[in-house]
């Protein structure tokens, strides 16, 4: 009967009243919108599942048709557990007589009970007034909702209990006027920070709350940082400039708690203990996570001194013709020599650069110092080489990025042509249409474009094709054993032969032993870069190869201090770093 009526719909949802209809048993078979906005549950939600709220509510709805016809004021509880106080008319649905289980058989009108509550149109809704946020009737549900989610698809789910310090300060400073834009504002900038599946909520006064979904634990310290940084930023309100600070308490479930309210608790808990420890910090539940979130607190804040006080060094590693050992390039490679704790891999804090946004300027001054330097070698007389330069995936897809390229160039007077930059294929997978927009323009004005660890990525060969490359560098993983394995040899031996029919140059990283060359070079590829001809080096090492390589170039049968200097760094198959 319900699918035959598609007038039902419209009907429905042109009622402003509550309506929910039912079976012969009270059993709800269809709400409408307003019911969804009273209530704060969703059609299915109410309607279909085991989330307690929901199957008390129906309880209610079913005992109120069992008494049959009339109208009676009653407590409804809602979505999130907000007690209203309703007023229900109960009508059988007469003729035909409902014969199936199907047929709506009594029509559910349900209005709020007083002008007072009709007042509070707040509470009713279930959403903030002020922010337009879900207010807290609705925070248990969402929190349920997601802890049921998760229990069935897997993942976690971050609640972020979060209080502004001080707020009455403003409050009573600026005005409530104030107040109240400053929580707009604070709001929004919430709402920035988390996805579109995410939920904010704001709870009372200066408390919010964020209900994320996420695949990962660390996951929450990101978005906490993103949250700390977005507020730390200043409000300006109504002429005056604001600096707030934010205290959050996290928990995850189902690390920390086993079902929904258990989780608020011990979220509620870390925000007290984010509280008294200071202010303007996040603490979680888990201890274990306290002390990994510190961690990568303070790797970001070293990381952010070594910017400032030169801690960072750009090394060169030779890529080499296989043929003669002649250098033909380079790759710089950022180091960092660390005080305190000597030289950090860059697989170590590049990951965390990119989630803290800090590769932004590690990445520009990577850029810069390489193209200095490069040029500099050029000024000096040293034959003209192409360098390339590393860029992560976030540094990429930052709208500024080209133009931060050809303003080091500019700056630097480095013809685009001794530029390469390096980038790996899931980088490009991102958004395909920007990304090629990107490369053409760089590939317009004469820089290479190299896609880096090629075949451990998404491997989108017939991607391959529509992005202006120049280079594929074959990644290590494939090197390695490529002499004794014939499954990888096989794979190099592909992408050699794509790299061919795609017209692109061929690098194979990692080579190690003269066995990899021999089998990179008989098969097709004859550029190669690995700790069998150098380390990456200094700049100024880097320098000595360079002149060593002009020198054996030039004068193969006058050995002289600097030739030998070739012979004990650079090339020799027999002389692994
Ligand atoms: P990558 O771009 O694939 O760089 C090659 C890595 O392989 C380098 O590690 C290099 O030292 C190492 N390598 C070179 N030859 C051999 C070899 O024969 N055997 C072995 N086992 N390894 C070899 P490194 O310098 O530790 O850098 C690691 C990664 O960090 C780089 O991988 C790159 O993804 C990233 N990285 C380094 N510098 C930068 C940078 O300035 N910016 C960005 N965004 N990422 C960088
Ligand atoms: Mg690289
Ligand atoms: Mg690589």
């Amino acid at each position: 009967m319900i699918d035959d009526l598609p007038i039902l719909d419209t009907l429905l949802g042109t009622i402003r009243d509550a309506v929910v209809l039912t079976d012969r048993t009270g059993q709800p078979l269809r709400v409408n919108t307003a019911f969804e906005v009273l209530s704060g549950f969703q059609e299915t939600e109410f309607i279909g599942t085991a989330v307690p709220y929901a199957v008390a509510a129906r309880e209610t709805v079913a005992s109120v048709v069992s008494n049959g016809a009339g109208r009676r004021t009653l407590g409804f509880r809602c979505a999130g557990g907000n007690d209203c106080h309703v007023e229900v008319t109960v009508s059988p649905v007469v003729p035909p007589a409902p014969t199936s289980d199907t047929d709506v058989a009594f029509v559910v009108l349900i209005r709020p009970a007083d002008t007072l509550e009709r007042g509070t149109a707040k509470a009713r809704f279930g959403y903030d007034l002020l922010t337009g946020l879900p207010g807290r009737d609705l925070f248990l549900d969402r929190v349920e909702q997601s802890v049921l989610q998760t229990y069935r698809t897997g993942g976690s789910v971050a609640l972020l209990m979060m209080g502004l310090d001080r707020f009455t300060l403003v409050n009573d400073a600026l005005g409530h006027q104030a107040g109240d834009r400053l929580l707009i504002e604070v709001s929004r900038r919430l709402r920035q920070c988390i996805r579109e599946a995410d939920t904010v909520v704001r709870l009372e006064g200066d408390r919010f709350a964020l209900v994320l979904v996420i695949a990962d634990d660390d996951d929450a310290v990101v978005i906490a940082e993103k949250v700390l940084a977005a507020m730390n930023e200043p409000f300006t309100v109504e002429g005056n400039e604001v600096v707030l600070t934010f205290s959050i308490g996290i928990a995850i479930y189902p690390l920390d708690a086993v079902d929904g309210p258990h989780l608020i608790k011990q979220a509620e808990n870390a925000l007290h203990h984010a509280k008294s420890g200071g202010r303007n910090q996040y603490r979680f539940f888990a201890r274990d996570m306290n002390r990994k979130a510190k961690a990568r607190l303070e790797l970001e804040s070293r990381m952010r001194r070594a910017l400032n006080q030169n801690e960072f060094e750009v090394y060169y590693q030779p890529k080499v013709r296989a043929e003669d050992g002649e250098i033909v390039g380079a790759e710089a490679l950022i180091r960092w020599n660390d005080p305190d704790y000597g030289m950090i891999s860059p697989t170590e804090f590049i990951p965390v650069a990119e989630e803290t946004g800090l590769i932004g300027q590690i990445g520009s001054w990577v850029l810069l110092q390489t193209c200095k330097q490069n040029q500099a070698w050029q000024d000096q007389g040293i034959a003209p080489l192409r360098i390339a330069v590393n860029v992560s995936a976030r540094q990429f897809r930052d709208r500024g990025f080209v133009d931060v390229v050809l303003h080091t160039l500019k700056e630097t007077g480095l013809d685009p042509s001794w530029l390469e930059l390096e980038i790996t294929e899931s980088m490009l997978m991102h958004d395909i249409e920007v990304a090629v927009e990107k490369m053409t323009l760089l590939r317009t004005i004469g820089v290479g474009l190299s896609i880096d660890d090629f075949g451990t990525g998404y491997s989108s060969l017939s991607y391959l094709g529509r992005f202006p490359i120049t280079t594929l560098k074959i990644d290590r993983a494939f090197v390695a054993d490529v002499d004794t394995n014939p499954k990888t040899a096989e794979i190099a031996r592909a992408i050699i032969g794509l790299s061919r029919g795609l017209n692109l140059e061929v690098v194979a990283e990692g080579c190690e032993v003269a066995e990899h060359v021999l089998f990179l070079k008989t098969h097709g590829c004859h550029t190669v870069q690995g700790f069998l001809y150098s380390q990456p080096v200094p700049a100024h090492e880097f320098e000595l190869m360079l002149r060593g390589k002009v020198l054996s170039a030039h004068h193969k049968d006058a050995p002289g201090t600097q030739q030998v200097l070739v012979g004990t760094t650079l090339i020799g198959p027999s002389l692994p770093a």
